[in-house]
């Protein structure tokens, strides 16, 4: 039925905005990269089981980078990892969000003194938009984290860079 037909645009007026639309859309549709480093994986492969059923929240994981629009960085990023990190990254399509998921992704985690082979942190190879901490972080703290990816769609507007958006993300998220 269309919205004539319900007979909403008969009576009412709708008011929006070109990018609250793309957003919304954008937001309810996430489909983040199915792929895992090390131990955290396994907390995000719960997060997509039926417990806490992602799905509601129109996240679905893809098994191609190619079809993917949210990298979850999701263990530990050993230094031969990284550069196929990098690789991964460079083949989503625009725009494009990483969410990193503990300690280990976060800043080397426990490897931070001695992990010679571990990098300190995925930030220091892609840029990433949300940091989860915890060793590792239960799946709610990955929801919560996916929420604020979806935050920071909501809030892109056209002519807005993503620091802009992340920075205002980050002021809203400050207690008063
Ligand atoms: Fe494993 Fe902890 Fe590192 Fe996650 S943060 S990959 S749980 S050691």
């Amino acid at each position: 039925m269309g919205l004539l037909d319900a007979g909403i645009t008969k009576h009412n007026v709708l008011v929006t905005s070109v990018d609250n639309v793309l957003n919304w859309a954008r937001l309810s549709s996430i489909w983040p990269m199915g792929f895992g480093l090390a131990c955290c994986a396994i907390e995000m492969m719960a997060t997509n089981a039926s417990n806490y059923d992602l799905e509601r929240f129109g996240i679905f994981p893809r098994s191609s980078p190619r079809q993917s629009d949210l990298m979850i960085v999701a263990g530990t990023v050993t230094m031969k990892m990284a550069e196929r990190v990098v690789r991964l990254y460079e083949q989503m399509p625009e725009p494009r969000y990483v969410l990193s998921m503990g300690s280990c992704s976060n800043c080397g985690g426990p490897y931070w003194e001695h992990g010679y082979h571990v990098l300190k942190g995925v930030d220091r190879v892609i840029p990433v938009d949300v940091y989860v901490p915890g060793c590792p972080p239960r799946p709610e703290a990955l929801i919560g984290g996916l929420m604020k990816i979806q935050e920071l769609i909501r809030m892109e507007q056209i002519g807005l860079s993503r620091a802009d958006a992340l920075k205002k993300l980050a002021e809203k998220s400050v207690d008063p």
